[in-house]
């Protein structure tokens, strides 16, 4: 599991990105960033602290009235042209998020292709959200709708989409006409640094994005929050901090919008194509090492078809190949930190206490770096913490189903709400399941919902708010309506 680090090739910008120039760390301002495979570090990056928050935030306020004036097509053209330069850098930035966060260098590729789509999907959008004019149904006023931009934005995004998550935020952000302030998070800030030096050399204005790096997250971003001046808060991250987030937002009334945490049912009936439905529990659940808000949580199994899918998953699991994401031959790479490794061996151990059997796999692998064996667990009671909670890791909980309608009841208990998947043949079916599904997205006989053109987000506890497709745009745009005689 050796590393192939190259960090001085990666041309990672040094310090912090305050209206529209890289700013040296204060000296002793700086934390690092380690290789999670590897536990090296690979790069050292500035701390923020509050006044560099602040001072970002001012750039971005001074910044608004100019970039909400310029013409949608000078934004979308931005836009466009960091959409191929994204491209162009494909596989340096590759590396970089495989080096920061983990993942195979092939799961890399798939993010920046999805991750930069949104600047592409956003370039289009920017030239489209009009408003209209409507007569009154009394035909005696004219109602003039109008679009415009709610203002400087506070963007803070997590570790385990250090492109996508940035992306999916600033591409609305920008088309709409907002300026933003952006945290990423503090285990993954270098692939956002990149992507920010890119958007500056393809001829972003100063002060339209600022870019905060921190170990103290709620030290710069929540003054930020009761300053009055921001006016949007998007973040992606957990349900804790999102919902500690939205209480802050109350104050200033800023606009919340929330991509949080989930707990996905992954629903197999009794009619589905087994083999079908393994590939795409391979897909959901083991995308970005089990990382991943719509990973598949539990695997609810209609007891016909229970062991046949479990003993396939398990051997699929099994024979999943670990190593350092930059080895060509590597299918799964570490998880994050070994607060993640040691929460996912707790999450089995109450699993075997209430009568799990493990069929593979079952904790960390030894060696350096945080490295989880994939694992199946069958027989696993619904209450169980692995089955309640979010994993977050490669660990597959089997629970078998009598039926549909016990499935979809189960799927439904939980408080999160942000994807659920069905595998039958049955279409008709589908439809009428999929509706009883409390959930934002519902992948059908797919283990992928993620698309820059849909728009993706959760119900309950998993958010608030879209992001992607048409509707993303709508959290970044407020409405004003003239009224005049018709
Ligand atoms: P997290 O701990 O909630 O952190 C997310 C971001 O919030 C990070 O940048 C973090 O900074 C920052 N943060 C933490 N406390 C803060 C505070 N008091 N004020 C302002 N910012 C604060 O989540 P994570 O572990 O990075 O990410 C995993 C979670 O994200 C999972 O629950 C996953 O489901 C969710 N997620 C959801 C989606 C979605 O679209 N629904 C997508 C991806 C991930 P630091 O890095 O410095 O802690």
């Amino acid at each position: 599991m050796s590393a192939v680090a190259e960090p001085a090739a990666l041309g990672i910008p040094e310090g912090l990105f305050v209206d529209g120039a890289w700013e040296p760390a204060a000296p002793g301002a700086t934390f690092t960033v380690e290789d999670p495979a590897t536990g090296e570090t690979i790069a050292t990056v500035a701390d923020a602290g509050p006044e560099d928050g602040v001072r970002a935030l001012e750039a971005a306020v001074a910044a608004q009235p100019a970039w909400a004036a310029t013409a949608p097509r000078e934004r979308s053209e931005l836009l466009r042209r960091a959409f191929e330069a994204i491209h162009a850098e494909r596989d340096r930035i590759a590396r970089l998020i495989t080096l920061e966060m983990g993942k195979p260098l092939a799961e890399a590729h798939a993010e920046i292709d999805y991750g930069a789509e949104f600047f592409r999907w956003y370039a289009e959008e920017a030239v489209r959200h009009q408003g209209d004019n409507r007569l009154s149904p009394d035909g005696a006023s004219r109602l003039l709708v109008a679009r415009r931009p709610v203002g400087p934005c506070l963007l803070i995004t997590p570790w385990n989409f250090p492109l996508a998550m940035a992306t999916r935020k600033v591409g609305a952000a920008l088309a709409a006409g907002c300026t933003v302030v952006l945290k990423p998070a503090a285990q993954t800030p270098l692939t956002t640094l990149v992507v920010t030096d890119l958007l500056r050399r393809a001829g972003l204005p100063a002060g339209v994005v600022n870019v905060v790096t921190t170990k103290d997250a709620g030290g710069v971003c929540e003054p930020l929050l009761a300053d009055g001046r921001i006016r949007k808060l998007s973040f992606t991250g957990s349900t804790p901090v999102g919902r500690h987030l939205i209480s802050l937002c109350g104050p200033q009334v800023v606009r919340p919008s929330m991509e949080l945490g989930g707990n996905a049912p992954f629903i197999v009936l009794a009619d589905a194509d087994v083999d079908r439905a393994v590939d795409g529990a391979m897909i959901a659940k083991m995308r970005n090492i089990g990382q991943a808000c719509t990973a598949a949580n539990r695997f609810l199994v209609e007891a016909p078809v229970a062991e046949e899918f479990t003993a396939k998953l398990t051997e699929r699991m099994g024979a999943l190949r670990l190593g350092h994401g930059l080895e060509p031959e590597t299918e799964v790479g570490p998880l994050i930190d070994e607060a993640a490794s040691r929460r996912l061996t707790g999450l089995i151990e109450d699993a075997v206490a209430r009568g799990a059997t493990v069929r593979t796999g079952g904790g960390p692998v030894d060696g350096p770096g945080h490295f989880f064996a994939p694992t199946v667990l069958d027989g696993v009671d619904p209450d169980a913490r692995v089955a309640r909670e979010e994993i977050f890791g490669p660990v597959a909980p089997v629970i078998t189903v009598a039926d549909a309608d016990e499935a979809i009841r189960r799927a439904n208990d939980t408080e999160y709400g942000l994807v659920s998947y069905l595998y039958t043949r049955d279409t008709e079916r589908a439809l009428r399941l999929a509706a009883a599904l409390e959930t934002g997205m519902v992948g059908l006989n797919r283990g992928l919902v993620s698309n820059a053109a849909a728009p993706f987000g959760g119900i309950k506890h998993s958010g608030l708010g879209r992001e992607g497709g048409r509707e993303g745009i709508d959290d970044y745009l407020d409405i004003q309506y003239v009224s005049l005689d018709a």
